[in-house]
């Protein structure tokens, strides 16, 4: 039995998986020498949004700048007043001067057509506008409205995301499916018709800017909600009906733990089927933690599914009751946040470092194996085991670490690693 289960192993390898191929057409997010592509065979790009009050421009640049140096590949910003529209041009100055040239995207509810208008260096500065098509006005003013800011958009060849949103979906068109549901001989459940009307709005409004002359490569679309099976079930349907480059985000995901994880399970199998080509985590952030947080996460989940490399990535072992100590807990932490403050300087400086693995272990177990498979790795000494530490590079043992500053020495090995393995050949 065991020999014609290993001969039937042997013949049939193991498919290895991998996200499918995205199909979306590409968009192009500029600003200066910075083309963000967006779709087709581009990265799947990482997205965030600041939490400062848009006058405050200081502020708001170094947020911005802060959010761009943890990965974020754009930038969105609240334009939701006339004193935030003439802040976004000082905005935009302040990061150039710095020389981060993120691209911003203005995020405009109600009165989007007239801040726009009437301020034509905000418009300029931007290098993409986020429309709400649930927020652009009602009745007779809603496509004229929508027309005032896709003209903008056109003339300045500005991306545009037609970003949907549950929370604030067109009334207009929910009452029509609704209206038509109700005359169904099986009425669909209210769910389905809001995920219609969600997938509608997004692509009636595309269609519509299309007709008012923006270039559709120039169109990104989301529709975000807060359920991770609807929002799995909504873009399945969105990516099937059209062809636009797609934002992914879970809309309102929470704070901590749940935000994490709630937007880690729906973008992950979406991802995975080569659906989204933009992802935001829009976590609230906890009493004190940085607004970076949503960016780790969203670059997490990216390099976690083998589609982006952003940082170097630590393996450690969860502890258990063979290593008591906090050491390894410690180093663990310690060098993943060596690793992630040097990476802004690393990116650069050493190309390709972003794919190193680094080990960090907590006994003799599992400790040398893991490390063996990590470009540098330590194994920590358990309980009871001699107080001494391997420290394995390119899957050979080069030394053991002994004594009171084993945390610095490997920090000072790893950091030789990189310059040895990543620096720049003269
Ligand atoms: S490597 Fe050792 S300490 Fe870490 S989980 Fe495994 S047995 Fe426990």
């Amino acid at each position: 039995m065991q020999d014609s289960q290993s001969s039937q192993q042997l013949s049939q390898a193991i498919a290895i998986a991998s996200p499918l191929p995205r199909k979306s057409r590409q968009a192009r997010v500029v600003w200066r020498n910075n083309v963000v592509t967006v779709g087709g065979d581009a990265p799947v790009r990482v997205q965030s949004m600041t939490n400062t009050d848009t006058v405050d421009a200081v502020e708001t640049a170094i947020q911005v700048r802060q959010l761009a140096q943890a990965g974020s590949e754009m930038v969105r910003i609240t334009v939701n007043t006339p004193e935030a529209a003439a802040a976004v041009p000082y905005i935009r100055e302040q990061l150039d001067r710095m020389g981060e040239y993120v691209p911003l995207v203005g995020d405009f509810h109600y009165n989007g057509h007239r801040l726009l208008t009437d301020y034509p260096d905000c418009a300029q500065a931007l290098s993409k506008y986020r429309i709400n098509p649930g927020n652009v006005g009602k009745g007779d003013k809603k496509d004229k409205q929508f027309g005032q800011m896709i003209e903008i958009a056109a003339k300045y060849d500005k991306a545009v995301r037609i970003g949907v949103n549950w929370g604030s979906l067109d009334q207009e068109i929910m009452a029509e499916l609704m209206d038509q549901n109700s005359k169904r001989a099986q009425p669909w459940e209210t769910r389905q018709v809001m995920y219609e009307a969600l997938i509608t709005s997004a692509i009636t409004s595309a269609e519509l800017a299309k007709s008012m002359g923006l270039n559709p490569d120039n169109i990104i679309l989301s529709c975000k909600v807060s359920g991770v099976q609807d929002l799995i079930s909504v873009y399945r349907e969105l990516a099937r009906r059209c062809d636009y480059a797609l934002h992914l985000g879970l809309t309102e995901a929470g704070m901590g733990t749940k935000g994490t994880v709630a937007s880690t399970a729906a973008l992950s199998v979406l991802l995975q089927e080569g659906i989204g080509d933009t992802i935001r985590v829009s976590l609230t952030p906890q009493p004190g933690e940085a607004r970076t947080q949503e960016v780790v996460v969203a670059s997490e989940i990216l390099q976690a599914l083998g589609l982006r490399v952003f940082v170097p990535s630590v393996t450690a072992c969860p502890g258990c009751g063979r290593t008591t100590s906090t050491t390894f807990q410690e180093l663990a932490k310690k060098i993943d946040d060596f690793l992630r403050g040097e990476m802004p300087v690393w990116r650069t400086q050493f190309p390709g470092v972003e794919a190193m693995k680094v080990a960090v272990m907590g006994c003799i177990v599992n400790g040398p194996g893991e490390s063996k498979h990590a470009d540098i790795g330590i194994s920590l000494p358990g309980n009871g085991e001699a107080p001494a530490a391997p420290v394995f590079i390119d899957g050979e043992k080069a030394l053991t670490l002994r004594g009171e500053h084993i945390a610095e020495e490997f920090q000072t090995l790893v950091l030789e690693y990189v310059q040895r393995r990543y620096g720049q050949k003269a």
